[in-house]
């Protein structure tokens, strides 16, 4: 008997109408005679609603407490799909994350799964029952309830896939896979066959939201296949896989892109041994994620360093930086926002040289400046203008060839 661990989205189960259908998928798969979990999300859009309710009480709520709140999303969709499965004759039983045994760390808001205790999972799965896993929260040694970051019911599928040494996981989402960039932004985009792990890693840490990165780390981790298809079309979806073929050789396999990324310089530090971790350190303790880094010599004794973030985290930055400027001593800093990270993957990098060369040269010839860059063996990261991130996208996906014949067979339900 095989296992079979689906997940099913938010937008997937965003009405009862949508719900009822989910259950039609999950009664098909236990019919043909497999032992089944599946995880949700919550409907719709029902945590950001949550979220909000907190923001309005207050301006940085208890991160505790917003697991507790945002948490309770996913419970009212696993008691809901049992009840759409019972009606049509199938015996199921919902489960929280902690109820199924999903340990992780002591951490709020971002958790990482640390164990799953499958005992209760296979108990009811030798019933022959379906089991239903409410996605994204799992519990910590201390016995709070956790949340493992926005878009985590993908990590909690997978990982509860390897644990149960299920043959795959299908992620059922309102794309029909996973796409060259995001359909909904890129118009060309066109559905890949299948991608290989470590690509699709780099383009869900990139920002291509069609995947939580933790479940791709997961995946690749278990030699888990996953699967991402449409809840709603039936076709084929994208194999995520250790080696996936490369299409026409091309070199790109895919885009991603950010938003709301501000470029912050400090001018004029000292050159010392200890500048730049004393800088990072104080973001770094302050919880403030940067991303690209450049430092640069500005005279014998003196560098500017800059640095890019989340536009959101921006005064707080200023706020440390401010904080620490007679230890860090510099002279000024300037910010530049309203900036976007567009990137570009792909495996076939590492044997191709000159593709961050073409890179710059398409957007040099479309008078797109760039303000940083970044690179590793298989993917090339830009800052440009956020005014000219749609554009940037469009003229390296034809430059790069990923382009689809036709534009229009691209499907979003
Ligand atoms: P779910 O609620 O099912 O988890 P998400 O909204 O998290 O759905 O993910 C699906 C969305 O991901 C799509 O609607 C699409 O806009 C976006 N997306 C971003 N990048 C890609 C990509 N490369 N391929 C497909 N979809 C993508
Ligand atoms: N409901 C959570 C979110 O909206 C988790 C998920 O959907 O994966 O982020
Ligand atoms: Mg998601």
């Amino acid at each position: 008997m095989a296992t079979i661990v689906q997940k099913f989205g938010g937008t997937s189960v965003g009405d009862v109408t949508k719900i009822k259908r989910a259950a039609e998928k999950v009664k098909r798969e236990y019919d043909a005679g497999n032992r089944v979990v599946t995880v949700v999300s919550a409907m719709g859009k029902s945590t950001d609603t949550l979220v909000q309710l907190a923001n309005d009480i207050s301006d940085s709520p208890d991160k505790r407490e917003m697991d507790m709140l945002l948490s309770t999303g996913e419970q009212v969709t696993i008691s809901l799909m049992v009840m759409a499965l019972k009606e049509m004759g199938i015996d199921a039983v919902s489960l929280t994350g902690w109820q199924a045994g999903i340990k992780t760390e002591p951490v709020h808001q971002n958790a990482r799964i640390t164990n799953i205790d499958t005992e209760r999972l296979e108990s009811y799965l030798g019933d022959g029952k379906v089991v239903i896993v409410a996605g994204f929260q799992g519990m910590s040694e201390n016995g709070d309830i956790t949340t493992l970051g926005r878009g985590g019911s993908d990590t909690t599928a997978v990982a509860i896939a390897a644990a149960l040494n299920a043959e795959s996981c299908s992620i059922f989402t309102d794309v029909t896979g996973v796409y060259t960039c995001d359909p909904r932004v890129a118009k060309k985009a066109r559905q890949l066959q299948s991608i290989s792990y470590d690509e699709m890693l780099e383009l869900a840490n990139l920002g291509a939201g069609v995947l939580h990165p933790r479940a791709v780390e997961f995946a690749k981790n278990f030699q888990l296949p996953l699967i991402v298809r449409s809840s709603t079309v039936d076709k084929e979806g994208t194999i995520v896989e250790e080696e996936a073929s490369m299409e026409q050789n091309l070199v790109v396999r895919g885009l991603a892109f950010e938003g709301a990324v501000t470029k912050i310089t400090i001018e004029r530090l000292p050159n010392r041994f200890h500048t730049m971790s004393d800088v990072f350190s104080s973001l770094a303790e302050s919880g403030i994620d940067v991303d690209i880094i450049i430092q640069q010599m500005t005279g014998e004794n003196e560098m500017n360093v800059s640095f890019s973030l989340n536009t959101e985290k921006l005064s707080e930055a200023l706020q440390v930086l401010e904080n620490n400027r007679e230890r860090l001593e510099y002279k000024a800093i300037r910010h530049e926002d309203s900036l976007a990270k567009v990137s570009i993957v792909g495996s076939g990098m590492i044997s191709n040289p000159g593709v961050a060369a073409n890179m710059f040269q398409v957007l040099s010839d479309n008078e797109i400046e760039i303000k940083m860059v970044s690179t590793s063996e298989i993917k090339v990261s830009v800052v440009v203008p956020e005014e000219n991130m749609v554009n940037a996208i469009e003229v390296l996906h034809t430059a790069f060839e990923l382009d689809t014949r036709e534009a229009s067979k691209v499907t979003i339900s």
